[in-house]
């Protein structure tokens, strides 16, 4: 394994695990851990160097998100969304909007997020229904976005829209302190990643101009599938598969410190020696799985698109079925809620709603291996 996990491990251990607990328990967003983030400038892992960042890529972005989510799911996936969006201001934006922002994204001083899904369009955040019109030298837009994670939280939110005079897509870099940028005081209260403070944002006549548009008019759909897309996808397989490894590792020292009377402890029986083997087995397989599949991507493979579809359900699934079996060792300890395996599960759930849901993703992937459009 690299340097980078590595290091992401340490400080994941050291700046993001203390506070997983208290993060789901009040289903509070992770501030204490941002906090070590920022202050380690991690927030500028997709930063070019030019701009004061670390200039790393699509590999060290799963790596990253890998070791966060080793430790916490939900410090994990907000920064999963922070490096998804900050990457296509990289790969997209104007230069003017790079120097803008770009440099205190590097300095961690500030933290963007997705604003993708809508209530009408669902799991197909590719079809927003947001409304935008276009005023003199000003780009109005109205409508709601239904659940945008670590919302409150960040600075800069990515928001996809329909063009104004097509059927095509934009997307735009819209700042928090925007007016018209209204949350709607739901608290988040999701069975998992309670921490993500997930809201929905309302967008009433925010008026921005064209500097805020990322790329080229009507090049949104196109960022979507072929930046946003991937980048978030793979993030995903990342979180999951960190869940996945942190349930594998935690009810292995359980099965190892849980004492019966006469001194033998859970692990000396063979049936929970076969389920803790089957339990690595799963999830080493995700996490390879899903760290070779970024790798094919920075290979340019042929399959690099269907390894990171595939990277992507073999996690959610995995995840899902570590935790459940890991729930059974746990026995009456897990299920009373102590030890961490319950969070994980309930974490876990989350991996097959996430847009695109893993029944789309699978659709996906089938086209994907038959020479079909996804779309
Ligand atoms: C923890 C969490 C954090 C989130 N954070 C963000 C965020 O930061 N930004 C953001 O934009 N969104 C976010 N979302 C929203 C998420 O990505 C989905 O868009 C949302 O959960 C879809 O919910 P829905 O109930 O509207 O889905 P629906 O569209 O109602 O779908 C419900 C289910 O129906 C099935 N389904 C629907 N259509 C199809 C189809 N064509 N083929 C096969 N099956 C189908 C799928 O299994 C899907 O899971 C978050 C969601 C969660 C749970």
């Amino acid at each position: 394994m690299n340097n980078l996990y590595n290091q992401m491990i340490e400080f994941a251990k050291e700046n993001i695990a203390p506070y997983t607990d208290s993060v789901d328990k009040s289903a509070s967003f992770p501030v204490d851990a941002f906090e070590a983030i920022k202050k380690k400038k991690i927030t500028g892992l997709m930063v070019p160097k030019e701009y004061g960042g670390m200039g790393l890529g699509f590999e060290e972005h799963t790596q990253t998100v890998l070791a966060f989510a080793s430790y916490c799911a939900t410090t994990a996936l907000c920064y999963m969304m922070h490096n998804v969006a900050t990457n296509c201001v990289v790969t997209h934006g104007s230069e003017e909007m790079k120097q803008k922002y770009l440099p205190k994204i590097a300095n961690g001083e500030i933290m963007l997020a997705l604003a993708y899904s809508e209530s009408g369009t669902g799991t197909h955040f590719y079809n927003p229904e947001i409304k935008v019109t276009k005023e003199n030298d000003l780009f109005v837009m109205n409508g709601r976005k239904s659940f945008v994670t670590s919302a409150e939280y960040a600075d800069l939110y990515l928001v996809d829209a329909a063009n104004p005079n097509s059927e095509d897509l934009d997307n735009w870099l819209v700042p928090k302190d925007a007016a018209g940028v209204v949350f709607q005081e739901s608290a988040w209260d999701g069975l998992g990643m309670r921490g993500n403070a997930s809201c929905p944002m309302l967008l009433e006549n925010v008026k921005l101009d064209e500097s805020y548009r990322i790329g080229e008019e009507k090049s949104g759909l196109d960022q979507i599938f072929n930046t946003v897309g991937p980048f978030f996808i793979m993030g995903l397989a990342a979180v999951y598969s960190g869940v996945a490894v942190n349930a594998a590792n935690t009810i292995t020292e359980y099965s190892m410190s849980r004492k019966y009377s006469d001194d033998t402890s859970l692990c000396n029986i063979p049936t929970v020696q076969n389920h803790i083997s089957d339990i690595y087995t799963d999830a080493a397989s995700a996490k390879h799985f899903t760290l070779s599949a970024a790798r094919s991507v920075t290979n340019g493979d042929a399959d690099a698109q269907a390894n990171v579809l595939a990277a992507r359900l073999h996690a959610s699934k995995v995840a899902v079925d570590v935790c459940t079996k890991a729930m059974k060792i746990g026995g009456g300890t897990a299920y009373a809620k102590r030890i961490t395996i319950e969070r994980l599960l309930r974490d876990s759930l989350a991996a097959q709603v996430m847009a695109p849901s893993t029944d789309v993703i699978t659709t996906w992937l089938g086209k994907a291996l038959t020479n079909q459009p996804l779309m």
